[in-house]
């Protein structure tokens, strides 16, 4: 099948520019964080432009489509349908604002692939940045007040210290030719005008999105769901909600049966051959309910970790539960919380792969603001993760990378993990895995929380 480029036609690099800041007005627009978004070839042909997707119809309907995420999941999903698209080696990225940490861990994961795939060559794979964001963005150190950034500033120290040589080479800025600079520092103007004026509106639907957490959630059963038309039944079916019908009573509590259920997922998803990371996560309410559990599908599309997979399907289980509900009867949404009031837990915890950068990243645009007050810790693990030696990647290692992370991690959403406490469930979790695959924990050990 032979892709229909968008614009087969050669562009100059600040054509592509401009277009990325006019999807990013668009976006705007339509009432979502005004950013946008191009994958080109390296002639300068438009394969496809994106914007901003995170607010669709006034609903959060997918906090992590960013456009550089939107780009990549994009270009894997036409690849497995058999489309022929130009290899990734060969194309280049331009967002109409710098990567955030999502982003940033979602291009470096391609990057990543390409550099193994090609024993280690250098790839022009890329990705080219108009304006600055000094709150989220990964260069937000070199960030000025008003778009530009000072590209001597730019050290991806954001990163732990193995992804920055690879950060380097792919990530670009202020790359143009002397003759358009002037039309380039209009179009970062413009670029940074249209983010900072979307975000008023988008604060706004995001913290309606939020609500409060549901005070009687320890009581939640299927019986209180409106089920008059079906509707949010075939939803909780199809999104495979409340899988198991287990509530733990806390989630402080979260017991032995947390164990086999991902230790289950993780299992499933590599035995059908759609991931060789074997981890899975699990999303449980304020109340101990266990909402859902996703393992990855790395091999269909690289960046689809167990986390991402979980907090993008729950975002879009509630956005479509928002949709369903109507303005003056029923409220269904109230029984499923937002993530900021749950507790996350992965069978592997954060290592310092791209795919962990990018995991810790999409946590935090899913959270979208502070998270709640309502328990210590919103994201736990029971085995800890692997640095790129195979080394254990402990709950101090975790907290040392995200406080380098851009401020809207550390202070506005303040993400904090830690190994879960309940030693039975490490054990458990080790000995069923150990059945499936003795080697994939080796080294890890039980370090709880003091
Ligand atoms: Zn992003």
């Amino acid at each position: 099948m032979t892709y229909q480029f968008e614009n087969s036609e050669p562009q100059k690099p600040i054509d592509l520019y401009r277009l990325a800041v006019e999807r990013a007005e668009a976006a705007h627009d339509g009432g979502t964080f005004g950013v946008g978004g191009v994958l080109a070839d390296k002639d300068g042909r438009v394969v496809k432009s994106f914007q901003n997707r995170v607010i669709e119809d006034g609903i959060v309907s997918n906090p992590t489509a960013h456009v550089e995420r939107q780009i990549l999941t994009w270009y894997y999903e036409m690849e497995n349908d058999g489309a022929q698209l130009p290899p990734l080696e060969d194309l280049v990225i331009v967002s109409s604002l710098d990567p955030c940490m999502m982003c940033a861990g979602t291009i470096l994961t391609s990057a990543a692939r390409l550099k193994v795939m090609a024993l280690k060559t250098v790839y022009d794979f890329s990705v080219r940045t108009i304006a600055a964001d000094g709150f989220a963005g990964i260069s937000c150190n070199a960030a000025h007040d008003d778009g530009s950034i000072d590209v001597d500033k730019v050290d991806f120290e954001r990163l732990p210290k193995g992804l920055r040589g690879l950060a380097e080479d792919h990530f670009v800025y202020e790359l143009v030719e002397e003759a358009d600079m002037e039309a380039f520092r209009d179009l970062q103007r413009r670029s940074g005008e249209t983010f900072g004026s979307s975000l008023e509106n988008v604060r706004d639907i995001i913290n309606r999105s939020g609500g409060k957490g549901y005070e009687d959630l320890s009581n939640l059963v299927y019986t209180d769901f409106d089920h008059t038309d079906g509707k949010l039944d075939a939803l909780i079916d199809r999104y495979d909600v409340l899988p198991e019908g287990v509530c733990f009573g806390s989630p402080d509590k979260v017991d032995e049966v947390l164990a086999p259920v991902l230790v289950h997922e993780a299992k499933k998803a590599v035995e059908n051959g759609v991931t060789k990371k074997f981890n899975a996560a699990a999303l449980v309410d304020s109340a101990g309910n266990l909402l859902m559990v996703r393992a990855g599908n790395e091999d269909e599309v690289p960046h689809n970790t167990a986390l991402a997979n979980l907090l993008q399907d729950y975002a879009a289980f509630r956005a479509d539960v928002m949709r369903g509900d109507d303005a003056n009867g029923t409220e269904n949404i109230k029984f499923f919380e937002h993530p900021k009031f749950c507790k996350l837990v992965m069978l592997q915890g954060p290592g310092e792969e791209t795919t962990d950068v990018m995991d810790i990243g999409l946590y935090g645009s899913s959270i979208e603001g502070p998270l709640a007050n309502n328990m210590p810790y919103h994201l736990e693990w029971i085995v800890n993760g692997v640095t790129s030696d195979g080394q254990e990647f402990s709950q101090d290692d975790v907290a040392n990378m995200i406080s380098h992370f851009p401020p809207f991690y550390t202070d506005l959403v303040g993400i904090k993990g830690r190994q879960q406490e309940n030693y039975s469930l490490f054990e458990d979790t080790i000995s069923l895995a150990r059945d499936y695959d003795d080697t994939l924990f080796d080294g890890a050990s039980f370090d709880p929380a003091p």
